[in-house]
């Protein structure tokens, strides 16, 4: 049985996960919300949670022996050579968590919430402040994370190619005809934002036209990370609109001085 809206309750959230030592995971089944709800109420009321070190102790007891749910059971061959991978452990568990967290509440009625509750849940949701509300990171801590992660440091470092310069027919003529061609952002297809140009190969000395396509600021981010899926993706994007009167305008093209 849920008993809804117990996780906004601090005195609630402090007996069961200090001194009962339940999991995010079992009071969010409690009370019919997702473990991470839980969580952010936590941090919300200034509960603070456990260390590694606390919930290894919590969580000795409850998993082992008899307690353990795979007590007596052997993996098959194929589930241990599928356990001996390499993986990204720590979303690994969050995934398992919220494949059992569905698996029970998606059985319960409160998954499914009536117009009237969704209305009820707004009303009491408006205005409520994010956890980033009124906060920001210190100018400190920013140049501190500036210095883990940028540069060679960056995952998507790809041997400092942003430090190369431009060929000279990389000009502001050019970007500009490129985004009067396109008229929008080729991914999302938005106006509204501020249009770059892409280099679809990402080789910067290649300025033909065909190579180039106009981003809005945000799609722009996306393209540098995944860079294959990208590439392939733009390319999709010109085959399609290769035909389109825009892409055909001879008068554009002369002006934009190259065709295939
Ligand atoms: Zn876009």
């Amino acid at each position: 049985m849920t008993k809804p809206g117990l996780h906004r309750d601090p005195e609630w959230l402090r007996r069961k996960y200090w001194d009962e030592g339940l999991s995010a995971l079992e009071m969010g089944v409690l009370c019919g919300v997702h473990p991470d709800t839980v969580r952010w109420n936590m941090r919300y009321c200034g509960i603070p949670s456990r260390t590694l070190a606390e919930a290894a102790i919590v969580a000795i007891p409850k998993h082992t022996g008899k307690n353990n749910h795979f007590y007596g059971k052997k993996h098959t061959e194929h589930t241990k050579s599928l356990m001996s991978r390499p993986r990204k452990v720590k979303r690994k568990n969050l995934m398992i968590e919220d494949r059992i967290f569905r698996s029970i509440i998606f059985k319960s009625k409160r998954w499914h919430m009536t117009d009237e509750t969704k209305r009820k849940l707004i009303d009491a949701n408006t205005g409520r402040p994010g956890y980033w509300t009124g906060k920001t990171i210190p100018q400190k801590t920013r140049d501190k994370i500036a210095a883990k992660m940028s540069g060679r440091k960056s995952s998507t470092w790809n041997g400092g190619s942003s430090y190369l310069p431009y060929p000279p027919s990389w000009t502001s003529e050019l970007k500009r005809l490129i985004r009067k061609r396109d008229g929008r952002c080729m991914i999302c297809g938005t106006t509204e934002r501020r249009l770059g140009v892409h280099h679809i190969d990402y080789d910067k000395n290649n300025t033909n036209p065909q190579n180039l396509l106009a981003l809005c600021s945000v799609c722009h981010g996306w393209t540098n990370h995944n860079r294959n899926y990208w590439r392939c993706f733009c390319e999709k994007v010109v085959r399609q609109t290769k035909s389109t009167p825009a892409f055909q305008d001879d008068r554009l093209l002369r002006e934009i001085g190259g065709t295939e």
